[in-house]
């Protein structure tokens, strides 16, 4: 077998022009192998894609982060990358760009970090050759005066190396948010109001768009200078179309798109979400709960691990392990040397399934299990926050959309929606009670609440808005239960940008049975606590 350094020069430039989803992942995973094998050369690709498509990263689950009914309504296709990352949108208006080589060709070692910035650093330079001010923004984004432009990920793959990003040409931001359940997740900027703020296009700095050609050969002009590379345009190698073939009827299936790991932990299943910088891990796991063993576990989401198949390996590894077993599972599974893990560790795994069985404790407050799966502890266990909570949040979008106080913090308890009766029954259990007008109001309540000696809090909210703004819970510090509400939220009815701003319309309803069972555990807790303080 050819050695993969033998082809280090000159590279290949390929254009594959307008091509579907799932023909745009085959060629990916093709060009990789092929390169891998030593049979392709070094390579810049240039791609499109037409029908758009919404594409999650490998380890996540499409109904977690793609708007599946509404794609299918719009024509847009769904698939899955062959790399880690979050879900992406991508029509013709975007135009991708991606390097397979080997590592080594670069110069830069196996240094992640370096290599993306060296990669956008050549990519920006390119951008301002058309005469945009463009600048690599660290982690992984190429940006316009503060304003996105282009996003790109990387992944190795033994000696190969793939590098992909995508520049916005002609970009209607909404087509987007339609597309993807949580599509700001990543763009989020207290400073700016809107989500269409922070990203930008070719044609809104240019002021038109200029032909492809020109663009591609900028960005080309750049690579070029930044490694010394000389460019040869070609086509796809008899090997790559062999490859290609065989890639196109998996990623055209079922199978490969919605995953087949699915169906077998679908229900009666404990659930968590945990967010790190680094990226969000999903956890679906099924308990023996009487012999306290992981009978099943699923794990997705927008992460990079290495190799790839390193997560199917984990779940089988914690299948049928004690509960009691687990964390010690996670830490010796990943600290075998030919797995890695990029900006997550292994204690955020263990933090995320530790987060979902962790319900199964639940039940003795008597939550059912998919109460359990309705709350979220922060910074600290049920005990702990039961019996010191005297905080409860509620969110101004439960509010009666007619209501006078609805964008305002209070609440007149005149019996006509969930917030009244939620507030009359915190009020009882002795908590204070207030109404979260927006994202930063929520700031400040927790770090005032937590100044002035507020111990917990319990606070109601959609699921979404937990994930998005977790790092707010936790920057706060406050021990905290989270409570999931009901009834379709900003995010179904694609109006989170109004939710952001707090002018949010629509209502929404919280989950009243669950809240009283909440507070009367409450009530519970305290009465343990004032019985062995008595006692002691
Ligand atoms: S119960 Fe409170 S929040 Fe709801 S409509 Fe009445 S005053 Fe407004
Ligand atoms: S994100 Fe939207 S639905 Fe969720 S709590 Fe906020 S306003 Fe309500």
């Amino acid at each position: 077998m050819p050695d993969p350094r033998s082809y280090s020069r000159p590279w290949r430039l390929l254009d594959t022009g307008l091509r579907s989803g799932a023909e745009n992942m085959s060629l990916d995973s093709a060009l990789l192998t092929a390169r891998a094998e030593g049979s392709s050369p070094d390579t810049l690709r240039f791609l499109r894609f037409s029908p758009p498509v919404a594409l999650v990263g490998y380890h996540q689950a499409v109904a977690e982060e793609i708007r599946v009914d509404y794609c299918r309504e719009a024509g847009i296709d769904i698939n899955r990358r062959i790399t880690g990352g979050g879900a992406i949108y991508f029509d013709a208006g975007q135009l991708g760009w991606e390097i397979i080589c080997s590592y080594q060709a670069l110069g830069q070692g196996r240094n992640m970090e370096r290599l993306t910035r060296t990669l956008c650093g050549a990519a920006a330079q390119g951008l301002r050759g058309l005469g945009m001010d463009a600048l690599f923004r660290p982690r992984n984004d190429i940006e316009v005066q503060g304003r996105k432009i282009s996003g790109t990920g990387g992944s190795f793959d033994g000696e190969g190396f793939l590098f992909q990003g995508t520049l916005l040409i002609d970009f209607n931001l909404q087509n987007l948010i339609k597309a993807l359940r949580i599509p700001t997740e990543k763009l989020n900027r207290r400073e700016l109001s809107s989500a269409a703020e922070r990203v930008t296009s070719v044609k809104e700095q240019l002021g038109f768009v200029p032909p492809l050609g020109e663009i591609q050969a900028a960005l080309v002009d750049a690579l070029r200078e930044t490694f010394g590379i000389t460019f040869e345009t070609g086509g796809l190698t008899s090997r790559e179309e062999e490859l290609f073939t065989d890639e196109l009827a998996v990623m055209r299936s079922d199978s490969w798109i919605y995953g087949d790991r699915l169906p077998s932990v679908h229900q009666e299943v404990l659930r968590s979400i945990h967010k790190e910088d680094g990226g969000l891990i999903r956890v679906a796991a099924k308990v023996d709960v009487g012999r306290r063993i992981l009978r099943d576990i699923l794990i997705t989401g927008d992460f990079f691990v290495r190799p790839r198949r390193a997560l199917y390996d984990l779940e089988a590894a914690l299948r049928h392990k004690k509960l009691g077993d687990l964390d010690e599972t996670v830490h010796r599974f990943f600290a075998d040397s030919s797995r890695g893990l990029l900006q997550l560790t292994a204690d955020d795994f263990v933090r995320a399934i530790r987060m979902a069985v962790d319900k199964v404790g639940y039940t003795t407050y008597g939550f059912s299990m998919e109460e359990a799966n309705s709350l979220t502890c922060l910074h600290g266990s049920m005990e702990d926050i039961l019996g010191r909570c005297d905080l409860l949040l509620l969110p101004y979008c439960a509010k009666l959309p007619e209501c006078p106080l609805r964008f305002s913090d209070g609440c007149e308890q005149c019996g006509k929606c969930t917030v009244g009766e939620a507030w009359a029954m915190g009020t009882e259990a002795g908590l204070r009670v207030t109404t979260i007008q927006n994202y930063e109001h929520l700031v400040e309540e927790l770090i005032r609440e937590k100044d002035s000696g507020t111990r917990g809090y319990i606070g109601c909210c959609c699921e979404a808005f937990m994930v998005k703004r977790q790092e707010a819970f936790k920057k706060a510090g406050l021990p905290g239960l989270l409570v999931d509400i009901e009834n379709t939220t900003c995010y179904e009815l694609r109006r989170e940008q109004e939710a952001y701003l707090g002018t949010f319309t629509s209502q929404t309803h919280l989950r009243l049975d669950l809240l009283r069972k909440i507070l009367d555990a409450v009530a519970g807790a305290r009465a343990a606590g004032s019985r062995s303080h008595a006692a002691a």
